[in-house]
């Protein structure tokens, strides 16, 4: 490694550094903070995250960048260099186009809106939030323009969780997975009842919840050496360098299933950062590549793994074990139907994995309409509910059920949901792939065992980190860019099978 390079890299270790520390204060104020304890770290959170900004952002790094860039001018495209510096180089660019006023008013309306939001969401109450929503849109706006995009201005806050997707890829990539599957929905939907999951909704004890949580965390091969399971309001999970990657649950005694399918989720995502190349660390490559990537890691675990038969042909004994009053005289497939029942319903959050993608349309055409202006704030709750007729066939009789559910839009996070859905199809791709390319794996998670389907996660996608951008991991794992056309394979096998349709 030369001189300059070196340099730059020790910078980045210093930025790294100071962002983990601000991880780290999240995490425990998310888990073992006491209340009283917030203002005292808002303020630290907030010192710290000005002192990472004003790093990454100074004339400082700007010029070991440029005489790093000099030096390693000849380096290899796939290098840990190449790819250091054109990472680098773009969030550098990207960053020092909002001025340090954009992002402090920013944080200011975005942090009144999410206390706003709360309360309306609490109270049922549109009207109250209308005005701070305004100003998220408008910010939305105003960040657009200042990213830039060629094509549409909401292309520019996509590509802020997306990197390099369009919102024309995603609008095509959608409608194929909308044409394929509302018509399956439907077909359930005169089924309903052909799955029965009452045992599922039965008073379980929280302490062996906590120890089923570890045990299924384990069985999908999170390292605890490098980890920590805490318990919170809403489940994450965060990395603080690749030795230590923590994830969450929470526990609700009437609904088991619930915090034991939350801990696998989390473990997708923490398997990911676990997985990041030692000598990553430290730097902005040390971590998933985007938020569509991510969550396809986490799904997968969740879903593929955790919602199959062969998963739950091995661990329901041990999961009987722990809820014997509870379960005993339930099969492992009656246990497998009951986890996978279909139902279109409100929630986003508790939605199954078919309706949940229909969630995702809903939000995904309503915030590109509030960005562009087509649509008004105050229309915001009458279009919502006909897009869910539409979509789901079911309208909330509130707007706490329906348009407050989520506080995305109060941080003016608009573009992000997309990346949920993009997760589902990128993880039934990987799978695929990983199917095609290993013959064993498919054998082996027909006997619940993971480990092979892992070995090539790690090896196509893992280890990378952010060295790539998410087409360019997706074509190098998989062969191709991404299509909706591997899991709408996968759901109309699976539930073709559930639904005998
Ligand atoms: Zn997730």
């Amino acid at each position: 490694m030369s001189q300059k390079y070196s340099q730059f890299l020790e910078k980045l270790h210093t930025i790294s550094d100071v962002e983990k520390s601000i991880a780290v204060l999240d995490w425990d104020r998310e888990t073992y903070m006491p209340m009283a304890g917030n203002a005292g770290r808002t303020a630290q959170v907030s010192t710290l995250s000005s002192i990472a900004h004003e790093l990454f952002t100074s004339n400082e790094l700007g010029d070991l960048l440029g005489a790093a860039e000099q030096e390693q001018a000849g380096a290899d495209y796939d290098s840990t260099q190449a790819s250091m510096l054109r990472n680098v180089r773009r969030s550098y660019d990207e960053k020092r186009r909002f001025s340090s006023e954009f992002v402090k008013r920013s944080s200011s309306i975005t942090g009144a809106a999410g206390a706003a939001w709360a309360k309306s969401r609490q109270d049922n109450d549109f009207p109250s939030f209308q005005p701070h929503l305004e100003a998220a849109v408008a910010l939305g706006q105003e960040s657009a323009e200042i990213y830039g995009y060629t094509d549409e201005k909401y292309d520019a806050l996509l590509d802020q969780h997306e990197r390099g997707m369009k919102t024309a890829d995603v609008r095509r990539i959608f409608a194929a997975l909308k044409s394929e599957t509302v018509p399956l929905v439907k077909a359930i939907g005169e089924k309903l009842d052909a799955v029965d999951n009452r045992m599922l909704k039965q008073d379980f004890p929280v302490e062996a919840q906590r120890t089923m949580c570890h045990y299924a965390a384990e069985s999908v091969g999170y390292d605890f050496k490098r980890g920590h399971l805490g318990e919170v309001h809403h489940p994450f999970s965060t990395s603080f360098g690749r030795n230590d990657v923590r994830i969450t649950t929470r526990f609700a005694p009437e609904f088991a299933v619930s915090s034991i399918f939350a801990v696998l989720h989390e473990s997708g995502h923490a398997m990911y950062e676990q997985g990041i190349a030692e000598n990553l660390d430290r730097t902005p490559l040390g971590q998933g590549t985007s938020s569509g990537i991510h969550e396809s890691q986490s799904r997968l675990i969740e879903n593929q793994v955790g919602r199959s038969l062969g998963y739950w042909q091995v661990h329901f004994p041990e999961l009987v074990r722990h809820f014997p009053k509870q379960l005993t005289g339930v099969t492992a497939e009656q246990f497998y139907r009951a986890i996978n029942k279909v139902e279109p319903s409100f929630i986003r959050v508790e939605a199954d994995e078919l309706t949940y993608n229909m969630h995702i349309m809903v939000r995904f055409e309503l915030e590109q309409q509030l960005i562009s202006g087509e649509l008004r704030a105050a229309d915001l709750p009458q279009a919502w509910r006909a897009k869910m007729q539409e979509l789901l066939g079911v309208t909330p009789k509130t707007d706490a059920q329906g348009v407050l559910q989520d506080v995305h839009w109060s941080l003016a996070a608009f573009g992000y949901f997309p990346t949920y859905t993009l997760g589902n199809l990128y993880s039934a791709q990987f799978v695929a792939a990983a199917k095609s390319q290993d013959s064993l794996i498919e054998a082996d998670l027909a006997k619940g065992d993971s480990t092979r389907l892992l070995a090539w996660l790690h090896h196509n996608v893992h280890r990378h980190g952010s060295k790539y951008d998410p087409a360019q991991l997706c074509e190098r794992a998989t062969g191709s860019t991404l299509t909706a056309q591997p899991f709408v394979d996968y759901v109309r096998e699976k539930y073709g099978a559930l639904y005998a349709l």
